[in-house]
């Protein structure tokens, strides 16, 4: 049977993040035909309502608010509750982003429905979907089968290709007003601590380093490939905790979860709490000094080296790959 699906469109600064993207078409395969109505949440954010329908959204719903220039659990659950209730939806899919993972648990407890979250992969369609999530730190996958109720799913990013973007595709944009009260907390300024970059959790290409990289100033070269391919800088547990950068580019099991389409980690032992960030990257190239290193398991290609003699080589090698491209 066809389902109506809401699919949540996030917003970073003005623009769409790439998830979205993809939980529409997952949202589409879990449609099975039926209507797929994106949801927009914010302030000033309907200008960015027909790029969700060029990507396959048949029509947006959109809630403005001065309360919901930054997202707050209390604000975007009265908003999404208010959406949910008028479209009473037969799917919901949410990006498996730090939003969603916060927001989903709730809006599934509102709804007394199910939670399927971080798919990975979805096989089948409407009523027969199955949907795919690892378990137990990556070491395996489970599918998982909704039997009655609100389907409900939060996909991982960079693993369900979006649709190809058609911008002549027309969807209806309705902005329905709600009053967001009793609010505990509202947030009136946000300091990001580093606003340049490719966000890490949808780069297409991670540099990560580890311990081996020794200090602050040893990431400089990671940081220079990570620019030359257009992708993002990450880091082991060990890196952090040795102060050599920020908590927020930890990645593994009590960091964020990657899945690029390049990931290369330097200096990095390959502990299983940093596999589970990392091991379903689509190519792994691990550098390490010690040919027995844990990563080189993993790796598809595994380079036995010192990381401050391989990287700046290949620095050299991609510059001048892209010069005579
Ligand atoms: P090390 O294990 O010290 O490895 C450094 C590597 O660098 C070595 O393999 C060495 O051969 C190599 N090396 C040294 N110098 C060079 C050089 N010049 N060139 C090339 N290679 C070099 N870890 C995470 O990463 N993410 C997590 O989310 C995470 N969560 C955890 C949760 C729990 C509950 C626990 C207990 C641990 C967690 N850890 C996590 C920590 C994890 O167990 C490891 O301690 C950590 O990943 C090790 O970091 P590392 O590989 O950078 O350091």
């Amino acid at each position: 049977m066809s389902k109506k699906v809401l699919v949540l469109g996030e917003v970073r600064e003005g623009s769409l993040r790439n998830v979205s993207f993809e939980a529409i078409a997952a949202a589409k395969q879990i449609a099975d035909g039926g209507e797929v109505v994106g949801v927009l949440i914010g302030d000033g954010i309907a200008s960015v309502a027909s790029e969700l329908v060029a990507y396959g959204a048949d029509r947006v719903v959109t809630v403005e608010h001065p309360h919901l220039k930054a997202y707050t659990s209390d604000g975007f659950g009265q908003a999404f509750m208010a959406i949910a209730e008028q479209e009473n939806p037969e799917a919901i899919v949410f990006g498996h982003t730090a939003l969603g993972k916060d927001l989903s648990p709730k809006i599934a407890s509102k709804l007394q429905s199910g939670l399927i979250s971080d798919v990975t992969e979805i096989e089948g369609a409407g009523d027969t979907a199955l949907f795919i999530r690892p378990i137990y730190s990556g070491k395996a996958f489970e599918k998982v089968k909704v039997k009655d109720g609100i389907v409900f799913v939060t996909i991982r990013p960079n693993n369900i290709a979006p649709l190809v973007k058609d911008e002549s595709r027309t969807g209806s944009v309705a902005a329905i007003s709600v009053d967001i009260t009793n609010l505990r907390t509202i947030i009136k300024e946000v300091v990001r601590k580093s606003t340049a970059g490719v966000d890490l959790s949808e780069a297409k290409v991670v540099v990560a380093g580890g311990r081996g990289v020794k200090s602050e100033e040893g990431f400089a070269p990671l940081k220079e490939l990570a620019n030359v391919l257009g992708g993002a800088v990450g880091a082991s547990r060990g890196a952090c905790d040795a102060d050599y950068c920020d908590y927020s580019l930890q990645i593994g099991q009590t960091g964020k979860v990657v899945t690029p389409d390049l990931y290369i980690a330097a200096g990095i032992s390959g502990a299983i709490q940093h596999l589970a960030g990392m091991s379903n990257s689509k190519v792994i190239v691990a550098i390490n000094k010690d040919p027995e290193a844990n990563i080189f398991k993993v790796a598809d290609y595994g380079i036995v080296g010192d990381l401050f003699e391989v990287i700046p080589l290949l620095i050299e090698e991609f510059k001048a790959l892209k010069v005579n491209a």
